[in-house]
């Protein structure tokens, strides 16, 4: 932020000025008509009528305000914006009077009006350049910036307000601007959206804008429309949604700014992994980076002259599944190229910085919420897809669900080839208990609290363990979701992807930064896709066979806006439904200093599972309980505290279409029986964490509860938590939309994984499932990949 006065703020001033010169010398000919010389008359006249509308008074206070503005323009900026405001509202009112006026009246108006939208005109243009100039804003417009200061002022502490922040308000919407101009997603012009709404907001009833309000006030306001307004509880249910959507978004960007902030971590006692004492010892016992991200070959826009291009298979995404299709396709001598919208990034650069690493990895991925704005959907957007960012945490795909698929629903797949095909996953991808797991060194402190108290209520090792993952060496950063930076987790960037080109030199193509937007087809024949780069750039891309492999969501998406006239595709879509509980204890239990998500508890009867779980100090504050003073005294105990998802595999009663804001209109609303398994998840991780000396638990409800006791978590928590609607809920773990069926009546996709009606297209990937996993799926998806890879070769190959 600059503390000089900067040239374009000098320029408002000198504006401001003149209009101070005006103003008085109208009033001034006003009080002494006889001083007006001759040539100023007019000017006196209609100046006059203009400045004051027939009020003297108001003449004065405009005069007044000028004068008090350019004596200190930082800090009357508000002032100044009211002024704008009041000559916007001048503008309406001359409007409305001269359309109502007689043809030879509306001749009066035509000055005033004229004079008013000038001076607003330049007003605007020179108070916004100077807001950005003083503040260096990057990507908000000043009016969004004061908004959010204002509301960082109230949200983040509530009553505690601003003396017990570790940065000031201002600095918190500096981080955001400055983040939001670095966040490669195309829909974070909403946040824009959601800020200017919040500030005119208040106008609705009656109240002044919201960054003008006084900070008890405002924060009574956000409080009784947020919280516990009777009268906001009548108001139609679309509209209130909008409003407290609105409200969560920007309280989100406020812990955005204020939780990233390292200047912040020292009061909720986190310590970065570059500054944990041991940090020497951990890597010198787990030297070895098996990372070969550095091998990748990946062409970006400038590499990738041609308008128009030629390849053999042709996948959209490089994920979980387009990775491994490709590793396998090429070994069947065919030669691929991956198409995926989101960055090459290196391992080698990631950072500890949380909002810097969510906008290289996820983009738009990060910003996906349901139809009504309560669930929210994480999808890594990266060379490497999800992969890059998730937990990799393996589960085998459970027997009962490959019942259910093929012999109850008749997919027609080849299970024990679809079982050689995951065991192969397994070994390929190293999935494995590392020995440093087993030891439990480097897990979840908090997960292991966890563990231990579920192990003395009767949990044995088949249902309750330390996980198995795609890890080798884990050095216990915390930093999954965010990245490995350390060469541990072995994502599909950092192994397979780099291995396959080592392997088969020439055969496998990586475009990145590239959004494919349509399939193009000829008949019943895809002839091309369509890609666009990031600067808008187009480029068609022929081919004989074409995958898409763009993950639940977005592989429907791109299906239903390629205009395939399949009446299936978005439908059928499912979840492993999450929430999470959080537990508080009298000590310090650092549970972000160890593996992200270490252990797993699941039950026989297959309605939940729970993976212990914790973050860094932003990703945490989403998640944490409570709101204003109870969410921030909650963060100064974020050191105090462990974690625990619940995760539900749910019904397909889900469905995603081109539509809404962001273009994808997810609409999901969980069943009874899905909230019902939820709660009892949510109920049993509760009463494990009390078992295990929890001072207290709090689900993350959208109005705030602790249980002390078991009693009193039996008898409040269903209670309290009556639907879906009262309790946050997400998902990294999209499946199905375009699932896999023998008629194309019910699916999308054949048991060769080819869309139906088409000769050379398929699908491969989560978004073929038939039905939701209810444990993680990742393995799942590059079983049914590797399982798919010569099934797609064999229809498709070119002699
Ligand atoms: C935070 C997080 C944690 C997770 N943890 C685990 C875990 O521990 N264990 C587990 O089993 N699973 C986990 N998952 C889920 C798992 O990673 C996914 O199920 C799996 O990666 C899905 O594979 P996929 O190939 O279907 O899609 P993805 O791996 O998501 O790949 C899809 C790719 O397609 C790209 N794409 C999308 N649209 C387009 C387009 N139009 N043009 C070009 N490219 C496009 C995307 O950018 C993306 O890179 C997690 C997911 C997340 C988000
Ligand atoms: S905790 Fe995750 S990010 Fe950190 S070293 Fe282990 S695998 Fe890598």
């Amino acid at each position: 932020m600059n503390s000089e006065l900067q040239l374009a703020e000098v320029r408002l001033k000198s504006f401001l000025k003149l209009l101070l010169i005006a103003s008085a010398f109208i009033l001034f000919f006003h009080i002494f008509p006889h001083l007006t010389p001759g040539f100023l008359k007019n000017f006196a006249a209609n100046g006059y009528a203009v400045l004051t509308q027939g009020s003297f008074l108001q003449g004065v206070c405009i005069t007044l305000f000028l004068a008090l503005a350019i004596g200190d323009i930082r800090r009357f900026s508000p002032l100044i914006r009211l002024f704008a405001w009041i000559l916007v509202i001048a503008v309406v009112l001359t409007i409305i009077h001269w359309i109502r006026a007689s043809p030879v009246a509306a001749t009066l108006y035509g000055w005033p009006l004229l004079t008013y939208a000038v001076v607003l005109a330049i007003l605007w243009i020179l108070f916004r350049a100077a807001g950005k100039a003083r503040y260096g804003l990057k990507y908000l417009s000043i009016q969004q910036f004061q908004t959010l200061e204002a509301l960082a002022e109230v949200s983040i502490a509530g009553d505690s307000f601003t003396e017990k922040l570790q940065i000031k308000p201002v600095e918190v919407a500096w981080n955001v601007d400055h983040y939001l101009v670095s966040f490669k997603a195309k829909s974070k012009w909403v946040m824009k959206l959601v800020l200017t709404g919040m500030e005119l907001y208040p106008l609705l009833s009656l109240h002044p804008l919201l960054s003008l309000m006084q900070p008890n006030e405002r924060l009574n306001f956000l409080k009784r429309r947020f919280l516990s307004d009777i009268e906001f509880q009548t108001v139609p249910k679309w509209y209130k949604q909008y409003v407290q959507a609105a409200i969560r978004m920007s309280k989100q960007l406020c812990y955005m700014g204020y939780y990233s902030d390292a200047r912040v971590y020292g009061s909720v006692g986190y310590v970065r992994f570059s500054n944990r004492k041991d940090v020497a010892e951990r890597k010198q016992e787990f030297p070895e980076n098996n990372s070969l991200a550095d091998k990748l070959l990946v062409m970006n826009e400038p590499d990738v002259k041609a308008k128009e291009i030629t390849a053999d298979v042709v996948i959209v995404g490089s994920g979980a599944a387009a990775s491994i299709l490709a590793n396998q396709l090429v070994q069947l001598g065919r030669k691929v190229l991956l198409v995926e919208r989101g960055g090459h990034e290196q391992p080698a650069t990631f950072n500890e910085n949380e909002v810097d690493m969510v906008s290289r990895l996820y983009a738009d991925g990060a910003l996906q919420l349901s139809r009504d704005f309560r669930f929210q959907v994480f999808q890594g957007s990266c060379v490497g897809g999800s992969t890059v960012v998730n937990n990799a945490v393996c589960f085998k795909t459970p027997d009962y669900i490959l019942d259910k698929w093929i012999n109850e629903m008749g997919i027609g797949m080849d299970r024990t080839k679809y079982e050689q095909s995951m065991n192969e996953i397994y070994s390929l991808m190293h999935v494995a208990h590392t020995p440093i797991m087993t030891d439990e060194k480097y897990l979840n402190p908090g997960g292991k609290l966890f563990a231990d108290a579920a192990a003395k209520l009767g949990y044995d090792k088949s249902q309750l363990d330390s996980v198995v993952a795609n890890i080798k060496g884990c050095l216990g950063c915390g930093y999954c979701n965010i990245g490995c930076k350390y060469g541990k987790k072995l994502s599909m960037l950092d192994t397979i992807l780099p291995q396959t080109q080592i392997n088969f030199p020439g055969s496998l193509q990586i475009i990145a930064g590239c959004e494919v937007t349509s399939f193009n087809k000829r008949g019943n024949e895809i002839v091309s896709i369509t890609g666009k780069f990031n600067n808008g750039r187009t480029i068609s891309i022929k081919g004989n066979t074409f995958i898409c492999s763009a993950g639940a969501i977005s592989s429907s998406i791109l299906l239903l806006k390629s205009n395939l006239g399949l009446a299936n595709a978005g439908k059928r879509l499912a979840f492993n439904l999450g929430t999470q509980i959080t537990a508080a204890y009298k000590q310090p239990v650092n549970s972000y200093d160890g593996l992200q998500i270490s252990h797993f508890l699941k039950t026989e009867d297959r309605r939940y599972v729970m993976e212990t779980w914790y973050n860094p100090p932003m990703f945490q504050s989403t998640a944490m309980p409570g709101w204003f003073e109870q969410h921030f005294h909650n963060m100064q105990q974020y050191a105090n505290m462990a974690c625990t998802g619940i995760l539900v595999g749910t019904a397909s009663n889900a469905e995603v279409k081109v539509a809404g804001l962001f273009g994808r209109d997810i609409n999901y609303v969980p069943t009874e029986d899905d909230f019902d398994s939820l709660m009892d998840g949510l109920e049993k991780a509760a009463e494990i964490y009390l078992s295990s000396g929890a001072e207290r638990v709090m689900p993350n409800t959208f109005e705030f509860y602790e249980y002390k006791t078991v009693e009193e978590l039996k008898l409040n928590l269903r209670k309290n938590v009556k639907s879906s609607v009262d309790i946050s809920t997400g998902t990294g773990h999209p499946q199905g939309g375009n699932v896999m069926s023998t008629s194309a009546k019910t699916g999308v996709v054949d048991e060769n994984f080819k869309v139906f009606g088409y000769t050379n297209l398929f699908v491969c990937d989560a978004s073929v499932f038939p039905t939701s996993l209810g444990v993680n799926p990742q393995v799942t998806v590059m079983s049914l990949a590797h399982y798919a890879a010569p099934l797609i070769n064999k229809i498709s190959g070119v002699q």
